[in-house]
């Protein structure tokens, strides 16, 4: 098929006929949704922001009549939704978020409403994030990749994008823009590059400054959706055309596409920018050991996504102000590091299903969902003078990712608050509301699930009450001991030969040599020379063990090694080993280079 063949195909592939491309431009350029794309506020330190929270419903797909399976869950008003709680028939559980939308709304609803706002903030240098979430099935591809008729957040975004920065950046006007793309697939914690099939595992790195990086990554330069659809469309057939299992595989990958506007300014002072935008069509978040023959227990090596599940993680972390943030505990959140809590403007996409199969992984996804609307990100512009005024822009197609090597050091850390944007209502979710779903009927393995979290939730005394009409401490206490009673299971369920999935029991490598090394030191410096009141001062010493060290040391002189702490008589080698975890773990925190 000759080029313009191959357009036609792909223009086809994605419904972006003629008469759609033009209205996808007029809505870039006319302001029409909620926010007209420009380069406003460029240069002004921006608002906080924080990670929006969306909820889409889709409607039934699979050809059941919907009379004879009603939904469990339906839409309340543009921002909330309710779900049948199937210990009380009477009762449903509700949930608010930013915005929600219905069977019903389209995909420009969902663009206008919830992403096209962000990307203006690319031009200002920011980085803004999309990741869709929830059980397979439920539409995340079709949020964001869509159909030829129904183009979703990908094309949708670039189109406008390529737009605005063709604009932006003609001639005569002030900054000279460029556009890149890197494609990349996260499989079973391997970062895999899609643009170039060929390449291993690629390491992601983290300059001081707290910029993530990976060196290696094809980095291609789009001046045009056309340029985009070239790479972009075979891209996403290696993804998964080379598996056998295809679909095992992309519902447990998360594929990742990277955008990056840079900016130079033709005028002195000579700025540049760079802005990366992150769209992502994360793997599938249902319990995989529930679709498997042998019930809880399946020990299956994909039973636990370890991006998927640190992601929860590092969400109730940074929901909790804790000082460590797990980012690298997995390869997902350590890309997302300067996307989640870090530098970005942020939308979470969490994809439900109505069908009553779905109701469990749907209760599991709007927990996840309410929990990440907490996420308070700190936004500020990646601008810096550049070293070779003029020079053209160059790209190599495997230039490094990542920051210019005079990025400015990251901005104020302690923004306040802001309040959220309003998000637009969807106008699709005023429908009259349907009869929910009676869950009585429900199948047995799903019930036994169900009634253990039941049990844990009624030994924590809120027997009955919904989740989030629970005031929001306890809430936060109750689903962190629903998902450490969840991780209880998963780790049985593990082989030993399952490192990656102990990434607790791996605390050493999460923090680099040189930090290891002097945290040690200083324990070990605090140990020998410290007084009892000195070492009080350590987490886990108390004063009675700050005198058994005492006393150990007048007996027995100076400890060689941190390790020695185990001789004392009183502390076990398991006090020990938490002792040295929690110290070091603290000490790396409040030095880390960076937000923590
Ligand atoms: P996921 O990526 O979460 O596994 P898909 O996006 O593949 O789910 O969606 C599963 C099926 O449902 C597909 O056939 C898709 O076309 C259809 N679908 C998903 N969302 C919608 C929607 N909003 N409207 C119509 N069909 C949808
Ligand atoms: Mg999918």
């Amino acid at each position: 098929m000759g080029e313009a063949g191959q357009r036609r195909a792909w223009n086809r592939r994605w419904g972006l006929g003629a008469a759609r491309r033009r209205e996808m431009a007029a809505t870039a350029t006319s302001g029409a949704g909620r926010c007209r794309l420009s380069k406003v506020g460029a240069g002004r330190r921006p608002p906080p922001a924080r990670v929006r929270v969306a909820v889409r419903l889709r409607p039934f797909v699979d050809g059941t009549a919907e009379a004879s399976d009603p939904p469990c869950v339906r839409g309340m008003d543009s921002c909330s939704l309710e779900i049948a709680n199937w210990r009380n028939h009477q009762e449903t559980l509700k949930y608010q978020f930013d915005a929600f939308y219905g069977e019903r709304s389209t995909q420009q609803d969902i663009y206008a409403g919830s992403v096209q706002p962000i990307l203006r903030h690319l031009l200002e240098g920011q980085n803004a994030s999309v990741l869709a979430y929830g059980p397979t099935g439920a539409g995340k591809t079709h949020t964001m990749l869509g159909s030829p008729e129904q183009p979703g957040v990908i094309p949708r975004a670039l189109m406008d994008l390529l737009q605005l920065t063709r604009e932006e950046g003609a001639e005569g006007r002030p900054w000279a823009l460029s556009v890149t793309m890197s494609y990349l697939e996260i499989y079973q914690e391997k970062v895999l590059d899609l643009l170039d099939p060929a390449s291993g595992d690629l390491v992601i790195r983290e300059d001081c400054r707290g910029n993530i990086l990976i060196p290696g990554l094809t980095q291609k330069p789009i001046t045009s959706f056309a340029d985009f659809e070239r790479h972009f469309l075979p891209a996403s057939r290696n993804r998964t055309v080379g598996a056998t299992r295809l679909n095992q595989r992309s519902s447990r990958s998360h594929a990742v596409l990277l955008v990056k506007v840079d900016q130079r300014e033709r005028l002195a002072p000579f700025r540049q920018r760079e802005g990366k935008l992150y769209l992502i069509d994360l793997a599938g978040s249902e319990d995989n050991r529930r679709t498997g023959n042998k019930g809880l227990r399946l020990k299956e090596s994909g039973a636990i996504n370890t991006s998927l599940f640190v992601l929860g993680k590092v969400v109730d972390a940074l929901n909790q102000g804790l000082p460590r943030v797990p980012y690298r505990d997995s390869k997902l959140t350590r890309l997302l590091q300067d996307s989640l809590g870090g530098s970005a403007h942020s939308i979470l996409i969490a994809n439900i299903a109505p069908e009553r199969r779905f109701y469990l992984d749907t209760v599991s996804a709007l927990n996840f969902a309410a929990r990440s609307k907490e996420v308070i990100n700190r936004p500020f512009t990646n601008e810096s003078l550049q070293l070779h005024v003029l020079a053209p822009v160059k790209l190599s197609q495997k230039e490094l990712l990542g920051p210019s090597e005079v990025k400015r050091a990251r901005g104020p850390e302690e923004e306040e608050l802001g309040s959220p944007e309003p998000i637009a209502a969807p106008a699709s979710t005023s429908q009259k509301l349907s009869p929910l779903q009676k869950l009585s009927s429900m199948d047995p393995a799903m019930l036994e699930r169900l009634l253990n979290l039941d049990r844990l939730l009624g030994s924590q005394g809120s027997q009955g009450a919904p989740l989030l009409s629970t005031p929001r401490r306890e809430r936060m206490v109750l689903m962190k001991t629903v998902e450490e009673k969840d991780l209880e299971i998963e780790l049985e369920s593990l082989d030993a030969s399952e490192p990656e999935a102990r990434a607790e029991d791996c605390w050493e490598l999460q923090i680099s040599p040189e930090l290891l090394a002097h945290g040690r030191q200083k324990i070990l410096d605090l140990l020998n020379e410290g007084s009892a009141r000195d070492l009080r001062s350590l987490q886990r010493i108390g004063p009675k063990k700050a005198q058994l060290i005492v006393g150990w040391r007048e007996l027995h002189g100076p400890f060689s090694q941190v390790e020695d702490l185990e001789l004392v008589e009183g502390i076990t080698g398991k006090q020990m080993e938490s002792f040295l975890k929690a110290n070091i773990l603290g000490l790396a925190a409040g030095q880390r280079c960076g937000p923590s």
